[in-house]
C-alpha cells in the first residue's frame, strides 16, 4: 500500500478543464497557451541544431551560449549582471524550476508565505518538502497586497515568500510601492524569496514589469524564475530558467541535477540565437493588449463584470450577476451548455468557496476570441 504524500490534492485544474473542453468539443479558453504558432525562424533554428548533431545531453546548468544570452538580456531589461556560470541555470520550464527551487530551500517545519489566488504548483511543492504554507489572500476586488498583514505573518519560522507578478490569474502587477514594501521586508528579515516572473513581457497600458533583479536588496535574497514558453509562444517546449546568487544557485543545482539533470539541447541552442535581439519581447505588450481589448469589446453587453487585466494573457470575469453557484460548478455547466471551457478560481485558494471569478485565456486568434465571446455573452444573458 502507498500513503499519499498529497492526500488533499487532485488533478491539476488545467488538465481537468482542457480534457472537458475536448470531451464536450468546447472552445478551450481554460489552460493558458496560445492557439497560434511560434516564429518560424525559431523552429528553423531548432531544426538546424538538431541536424548538426546537437542531440546529446546538454551541460547540467544549461548550454553556456544560452546562459550568456540570458545574462545579456537580463542586463538589457533589468540592469542586473548575472554571471552565466554562477548565477543562471536553465530548467525544464518554470514548473520544474519552481519545484526545484522550493525543494532546495524549504526544510520540514519552515513557513512559506504564498498569496492567494496562488498558481497551483506552489502549494504541493511546499507540502512535499514538509513546509507549512501560510496563505495570505489578496484584496478580492483589485488583487492588491495588504503589506501590514504580510508583515504581521512573518516570524522566526518564515523561510520563504513566493510572489508572482504579473500575476496569474488576476493580471495584477507590482507597483513601485509594492517593491518598496518588499525591499523593506527583505532588509528587516532573515528570509528568502522566489519571484515567479514568467509573464515579465506581457504587460499593458504602458505598465512596465518591475523585476526583483532590479532591486539589489531583493536580488540578493531571491531565486527569480522565468519561462520562454510565455514569451516565445512555445509552452510545449517546456523551457525556463532561474537566476540567483552563487550560494542559492549551487543549492538549486544540487537538486536540479537529480531532478532533470539537463534540458533539451537543440532548443537551448536555438533560443541562444533567438535571444540576441529584443524584437519579440518588445512586441508582446502591443500584441497581447490588442487581443485583450478585442475580447473585452466582443464581450460587451454580457452579464459578466470585469476590470481589464494589467498583465499576463488572462482575464478574470466576475459571474455573480449571472448565477449564485460554486465557481467549479459554473465552469462545468459553462463547458457543457455554453461551449466554452474556462478556469474556476477556487483551485487557486486553500479555503474553498472563496471565488466569484472565472479566468479566460486570450492568447487566441481573433476568430476564436469572437466566437468564444459570443457564446459567453449569450450564455450569460440566457441564465
Ligand atoms: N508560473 C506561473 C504563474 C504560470 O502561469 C505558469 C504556466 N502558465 C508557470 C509558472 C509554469 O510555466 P512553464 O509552462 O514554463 O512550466
Ligand atoms: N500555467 C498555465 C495556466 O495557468 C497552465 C500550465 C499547466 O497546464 N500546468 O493556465
Amino acid at each position: 500500500m502507498i500513503n499519499s504524500k498529497l492526500p488533499g490534492i487532485g488533478q491539476s485544474i488545467f488538465a481537468v478543464m482542457t480534457k472537458m473542453a475536448n470531451d464536450f468539443s468546447a472552445i478551450n479558453l481554460s489552460q493558458g497557451f496560445p492557439d497560434f504558432n511560434c516564429d518560424e525562424q525559431l523552429i528553423e533554428l531548432v531544426r538546424k541544431y538538431a541536424l548538426q548533431g546537437f542531440n546529446q545531453y546538454a551541460p547540467m546548468p544549461g548550454v553556456l551560449k544560452l546562459r550568456e544570452a540570458i545574462s545579456q538580456k537580463t542586463k538589457r531589461f533589468y540592469g542586473f549582471t548575472a554571471d552565466p556560470d554562477k548565477h543562471i541555470t536553465v530548467a525544464a520550464g518554470a514548473t520544474q524550476a519552481l519545484f526545484t527551487a522550493i525543494t532546495a530551500i524549504v526544510e520540514r517545519g519552515d513557513e512559506v508565505i504564498i498569496f492567494e489566488p496562488a498558481y497551483d504548483s506552489y502549494l504541493p511543492a511546499i507540502l512535499l518538502s514538509g513546509g507549512i504554507p501560510v496563505p495570505i489572500e489578496l484584496n478580492e476586488n483589485d488583487f492588491s497586497y495588504d503589506w501590514d498583514l504580510v508583515k504581521s505573518k512573518i516570524n522566526s519560522r518564515t523561510k520563504l515568500i513566493i510572489v508572482n507578478s504579473p500575476h496569474n490569474p488576476s493580471g495584477y502587477m507590482f507597483t513601485e510601492n509594492d517593491m518598496a514594501q518588499l525591499c523593506e521586508i527583505a532588509e528587516n528579515n532573515d528570509l528568502l524569496f522566489i519571484s515567479d516572473e514568467v509573464y515579465e513581457h506581457i504587460t499593458f497600458d504602458g505598465r512596465k514589469h518591475l523585476s526583483f533583479l532590479s532591486y539589489p536588496q531583493l536580488s540578493a535574497k531571491s531565486m527569480v524564475i522565468s519561462s520562454f514558453g510565455k514569451t516565445y509562444h512555445t509552452t510545449g517546449w517546456k523551457m525556463g530558467y532561474v537566476i540567483a546568487n552563487e550560494i542559492l544557485t549551487a543549492e538549486f543545482r544540487k537538486v536540479h541535477q537529480f531532478n532533470v539533470f539537463a534540458v533539451n539541447t537543440p532548443i537551448q541552442y536555438a533560443y541562444a540565437d533567438f535571444l540576441a535581439d529584443d524584437i519579440h519581447p518588445n512586441a508582446l505588450p502591443g500584441f497581447y493588449e490588442k487581443k485583450r481589448n478585442y475580447f473585452i469589446d466582443e464581450l460587451k453587453g454580457s452579464a459578466f463584470d470585469l476590470t481589464p487585466a494589467s498583465g499576463t494573457y488572462f482575464q478574470l470575469l466576475d459571474y455573480t450577476k449571472i448565477i449564485k453557484k460554486d465557481d467549479f460548478l459554473f465552469a462545468e455547466t459553462l463547458v457543457k451548455d455554453g461551449g466554452v471551457s474556462v478556469i474556476p478560481l477556487s483551485p487557486f485558494y486553500s479555503q474553498k468557496g472563496k471565488s466569484r471569478y472565472i479566468r479566460i485565456c486570450f492568447a487566441k486568434t481573433e476568430k476564436i476570441l469572437k466566437t468564444a465571446a459570443e457564446k459567453l455573452r449569450e450564455y450569460s444573458l440566457k441564465r
